[in-house]
């Protein structure tokens, strides 16, 4: 067991182009967490149609603020408890509640892009894959080792880039309110707010503009909100916004109807049961947690992250643990283990950096040009 790494401030980044994108974030402090390692192993592996997915999931875990060798033993049993400090994978337990959860009987087919607005770029020139020459030896080793280390990685489905390519950079989201506080309206309108400016930090600070990447911004609505408490929403809940307060996972926390979830029905597409129609269907969840305030998790399913955490961050130009979640759900890796040569602070790495790096940006990058042959461009 190792102590999470502390460090002062953000490195200085180097290119100007990317220093001018992302001026005026260095000067955040850094905040301490520890942030749980992203189950690459359920994210890269393919699903067959035959197969339940709980049964090919294999779990990492750990507890806030540190990183435990001993916590991270993968396991393929289900999860039995909600504490925060068990091994608890968000998306095995979504996946597994769709079959106890109530089901919608409409038969409504759901296109992923219907009634979309386009954010397309067409006219912004493209930059080519060109990263400075101080990080691009980690870069290659960053790749090298994401390859190396996960099965068939490429041939997942269901990364941030899919959900961008599919929605036309609409990105609809489930907010889970595993909590017992009130939430007003001004609070929930923020919150939105506050993952368009988030989830930016990546697709308008890293992709945009970048190798035929096609959209110049990503648009985000909260189209659903989950709670085992209707009395916790003050306000009135916003038109087109559901709330739902009949849908939990298999350990009863609340969660959006399953049958418009994407992380449950990317492989089989299969949206019908879904009695919202293309409004209603969320292609991540973010779970706000009681309690969890100095961890995450994040992945293909979306973020998780504590309730306080997120709601004190509402009006911040950078949420630190946020932006490591969004990473992971477009397939950046964890750094518990080991850093690549001369890159030391930087978003992913928990703990060394509170914003989005150029190092960040590049392998995002990276994971974009290597994609981006399955879009048809
Ligand atoms: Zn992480």
């Amino acid at each position: 067991m190792k102590p999470t790494p502390t460090f002062g401030f953000v490195a200085t980044l180097s290119t100007v182009a990317l220093a001018q994108t992302l001026q005026g974030r260095q000067n955040a402090t850094v905040s301490q967490f520890g942030t749980c390692k992203f189950d690459r192993t359920t994210a890269f592996q393919l699903l067959k149609a035959s197969e339940k997915p709980v049964a090919q999931i294999k779990r990492r875990a750990c507890s806030g603020g540190k990183r435990s060798k001993s916590s991270s033993a993968v396991s393929a049993v289900a999860p039995t408890s909600q504490s925060l400090s068990s091994s608890h994978d968000t998306s095995m337990s979504i996946i597994s509640s769709s079959a106890s959860s109530s089901t919608a009987t409409s038969a409504v087919f759901v296109s992923m892009t219907d009634a979309i607005v386009t954010t397309a770029a067409s006219s912004t020139p493209t930059s080519a894959w060109q990263p400075p020459s101080s990080i691009s030896a980690a870069l290659e080793e960053v790749w090298e080792h994401e390859m190396s280390t996960y099965g068939r990685p490429l041939e997942f489905k269901n990364f941030g880039y899919d959900h961008l390519m599919d929605t036309q950079a609409r990105i609809q989201y489930c907010v889970r309110w595993d909590s017992t506080q009130v939430v007003t309206a001004e609070q929930r309108d923020k919150l939105e707010t506050a993952l368009q400016r988030q989830y930016n930090k990546w697709v308008e600070g890293a992709l945009a503009g970048f190798d035929g990447f096609p959209y110049s911004t990503a648009n985000i609505k909260i189209v659903g909100w989950a709670t085992n408490n209707t009395a916790l929403f003050e306000g009135n809940v916003t038109a087109g916004v559901t709330l739902y307060s009949t849908t939990t996972d298999v350990d009863g926390i609340p969660q959006c109807d399953p049958a418009c979830g994407r992380a449950i029905h990317y492989v089989d597409g299969d949206y019908s049961g879904c009695t919202g129609g293309n409004a209603a269907r969320y292609d991540v969840s973010l779970w706000l947690t009681d309690g969890m305030d100095d961890s995450g998790f994040g992945g293909d399913w979306g973020q998780r992250i504590g309730t306080n955490y997120m709601l004190e961050n509402l009006e911040s130009e950078n949420i630190e643990i946020l932006l490591h979640e969004i990473g992971h759900t477009l397939a950046l890796d964890d750094f518990y283990d080991w850093t690549p040569p001369g890159v030391s602070n930087f978003i992913m790495r928990a703990g060394s950096s509170a914003e989005v790096t150029e190092f960040d940006v590049w392998m995002v990058r990276d994971w974009w040009r290597h994609l981006k042959s399955r879009y048809n461009l």
